[in-house]
């Protein structure tokens, strides 16, 4: 049976895993920052969806390849499935300034890309 302290465990292992597959881009002032979440290049990708007169419409999401540690906190940076543009995105509203809370965060962006990690 799992016990919790095995659960954590586990946690901390496929954060391990993570931070040994995303890259940690000491220059962030190379990537352009986007305050909406949409590739800055192509406009098709960003969020997930983007909202247009008459709703909701699905657009392709942004990849997440790395995080970059910024003046106004760690952002993440993601990569556009379309035209492969870098650019990154706070996509993080607490944790922006404190590592633990922005990793944990980060965490599930990337697992939600990676379930079978
Ligand atoms: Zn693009």
């Amino acid at each position: 049976m799992m016990t919790l302290i095995d659960g954590f465990d586990k946690v901390s292992q496929i954060e391990e895993k993570m931070l040994s597959e995303i890259t940690h881009f000491a220059q962030y002032d190379d990537i352009p920052y986007v305050a909406d979440f949409k590739c800055p290049e192509c406009g098709e990708t960003g969020e997930g969806y983007i909202h247009k007169p008459g709703g909701y419409v699905e657009m392709d999401k942004g990849k997440l390849i790395g995080y970059c540690s910024t003046p106004y906190g760690y952002q993440m940076v993601f990569e556009c499935p379309h035209c492969f543009t870098k650019y990154r995105y706070h996509n993080c509203t607490t944790g922006r300034n404190e590592w633990h809370t922005f990793k944990s965060e980060l965490f599930l962006v990337w697992i939600l890309q990676n379930p079978f990690a």
